[in-house]
């Protein structure tokens, strides 16, 4: 049995970039008699208060986009907020700990810019190893001034794999990406591994979301591969750009959700994002359920897709 999922961020009102993923990641699922999953990612508890996930179940709802298991209907494998479950991923980590591939990393992010370390494409630093073999003794010393972030020490390996709709991906861990984080100095736990970890516990096995988390995928198959999980299959889809050919942000306040309610009906919104996604052969109004027997990965484009301007 398909189970997907919807794994939102409520940092602020969901915009047109989140509705297509929801509607893609449904009707993935959905189109193969697939359950969906809803589960909050509020890691940043600071960023993400309560209200903001309300606000997002009830626009998911509003949209027509329904789920079997989640915050508000419940399920085995709740809770369904990663703020809940940070006793999980301390267990997770423990594990990776025991195997002693887990270190301390001091440096600030002024250090971490500083070292001539190269960027990736997307601007992240790829880390330049500065604290990776540090004795205990300095270990200690430094932990003395300052909380140490958690990182994973990573092999000079490629990691591949076959995207569902990008089709193959291969990554050097180690030149690619460098030893990445598993828990900030606050305390706070990274995103690829909380991901991982839910996904795996609450039974994924498909992973619907936009290209730019594509890179991330060698990472957090890494970690399957290391706590012994089974990975999900990957489908990354493209980003829709505005008008002027920027990413839709939570910033970028023409997309949000909040506006957009007052002067569209779900229908409306749904089908000009299918139309945009090739799915919608016009940008005719569709509800979800009406788009369903129609949807197949084959009708949605490789390449970004841009808004053209007035369509919303
Ligand atoms: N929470 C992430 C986001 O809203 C999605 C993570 C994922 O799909 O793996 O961007």
């Amino acid at each position: 049995m398909t189970v997907g999922r919807f794994a939102p961020s409520p940092s602020g009102r969901i915009h047109l970039g989140n509705i297509l993923c929801s509607l893609l990641a449904w009707l993935s699922a959905r189109r193969k008699g697939g359950r969906v999953v809803l589960r909050i990612e509020d890691l940043d508890t600071a960023r993400c208060p309560r209200r903001y996930a309300d606000q997002m179940e009830e626009d998911l709802r509003w949209l027509g986009l329904d789920w079997d298991e989640g915050p508000s209907v419940g399920g085995p494998d709740g809770p369904y907020y990663q703020s809940e479950r940070t006793a999980l991923y301390q267990a997770a980590l423990d594990r990776l700990k025991a195997m002693g591939l887990v270190y301390p990393c001091f440096c600030t992010r002024a250090e971490l810019h500083a070292a001539s370390a190269p960027h990736r494409e997307d601007g992240q630093v790829i880390y330049a190893g500065t604290c990776r073999n540090l004795t205990a003794e300095q270990a200690a010393e430094r932990a003395r001034q300052r909380a140490p972030a958690l990182r994973l020490r990573v092999p000079d390996e490629a990691w591949a794999f076959t995207d569902g709709h990008m089709g193959p991906y291969r990554e050097n861990l180690a030149r690619d990406c460098g030893d990445f984080l598993l828990r900030r100095s606050d305390g706070m736990f990274a995103y690829q591994l909380a991901v991982v970890v839910d996904d795996a516990a609450m039974g994924v096995t498909e992973v619907v979301r936009g290209a730019d988390l594509l890179d991330s995928t060698p990472r957090q198959l890494y970690l399957y591969h290391l706590l012994d999980l089974p990975a999900p299959s990957f489908i990354h889809f493209p980003l829709l750009l505005d008008a002027n050919g920027r990413r839709l942000s939570k910033r970028n306040a023409d997309a949000g959700l909040d506006d957009l309610r007052d002067r569209a009906t779900a229908a409306e919104i749904l089908g000009k994002l299918a139309y945009l996604a090739g799915f919608n052969p016009s940008a005719e109004p569709k509800t979800a359920a009406e788009l369903l027997p129609d949807f197949d990965w084959d009708k949605v484009p490789g390449a970004d897709i841009r808004i053209p301007e007035g369509l919303f």
